[in-house]
């Protein structure tokens, strides 16, 4: 039986906007040494706007115009900023064949014409050599009917929480913070350094992120890990975590449905206070 103290610290953590979806994961809670993070919305407050435009052999407005329509059906972070910047109304009809390509990108056919919009990866995938010397922010790619027609800089920014968030989880006893993205290495190089985390790994698909997590968790078996996400390309890896954290708010339904435990406001300071309840809860318990 469940002892009722669980309930009130259930209770009390999600007054605090915390939902933890059951008494195992309180007591997990309260014995988290590493704590693993996506990067784009979770740390980062995942809504990119266009930077720079660098097209080939096109116009500005044109390269811009070519990637919002490939990216309309897109729930990405980096499809919205693309749509945002082209500013218009998109007829979704000019629109077919849409393919995803999780951590890389996306294909579609556009007025017939078949575009690939996304990172380096995405672009090797289409056997065509990509062009670029910016060496800052997140780089999308764009090529029209094997074409490469140029990229597009979009740029993220660090939470305002964030940094709070890594002190705080450090001084309840966190030994190990961790961030896995699959953005490229500098940009999330630049990440890791602001917030004091300790050791990142960048360009992974999501593929690769269940692999780090595999490789983490293979590391100290007896040791609960925590991950925390959007869910955007990362559900698999909050089911794997001992503790999966979701953002709620601007995190997918996928991300809601896999995690453990779900921030309702998508403010990562609340990990630590869920931590200190969840704590609290089991002193009473024992
Ligand atoms: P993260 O691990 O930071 O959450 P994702 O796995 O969602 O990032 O995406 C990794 C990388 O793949 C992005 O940084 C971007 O370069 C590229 N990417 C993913 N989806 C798209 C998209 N719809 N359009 C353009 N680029 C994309
Ligand atoms: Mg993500």
């Amino acid at each position: 039986s469940i002892p009722l103290t669980f309930f009130a610290g259930i209770g009390g953590a999600s007054r605090r906007g915390i939902l933890v979806k059951g008494s195992n994961y309180l007591e997990l809670l309260a014995r988290i040494r590493t704590v693993v993070f996506d990067k784009t919305g979770t740390l980062t407050r995942g809504d990119f706007s266009v930077t720079a435009v660098h097209p080939e052999i096109v116009s500005e407005r044109k390269l811009v115009e070519l990637a919002a329509l490939a990216e309309s059906y897109s729930d990405h972070p980096v499809a919205a900023s693309l749509r945002s910047a082209y500013a218009h109304p998109i007829d979704k009809e000019r629109i077919v064949n849409v393919e995803n390509f999780a951590g890389e990108g996306i294909f579609a056919c556009v007025d017939g014409h078949g575009v690939y919009a996304g990172n380096e990866k995405l672009m090797r995938r289409a056997g065509i050599e990509a062009k670029s010397c910016e060496k800052l922010g997140t780089i999308v790619h764009v090529a029209v009917d094997g074409k490469y027609m140029g990229h597009i800089i979009v740029s993220d920014s660090i939470k305002s929480q964030a940094v709070e968030t890594i002190r705080q989880l450090k001084s309840e006893g966190v030994m190990k913070t961790v961030m896995l993205t699959g953005d490229r290495a500098d940009v999330a190089e630049e990440v890791a350094n602001a917030l004091g985390i300790d050791e990142f790994h960048a360009g992974l698909l999501p593929a690769d992120k269940v692999a780090r997590m595999e490789a983490l968790k293979a590391a100290a078996p007896t040791i609960p890990l925590a991950f925390v996400g959007d869910g955007i390309n990362d559900a698999p890896v909050l089911k794997l975590a001992d503790v999966g954290i979701a953002m709620g708010a601007l995190g997918s339904d996928a991300a809601i449905e896999a995690a453990d435990v779900v921030l309702m406001d998508d403010d990562p300071t609340k990990i630590a206070g869920g931590m200190r309840t969840a704590r609290k809860t089991l002193c009473l318990v024992m």
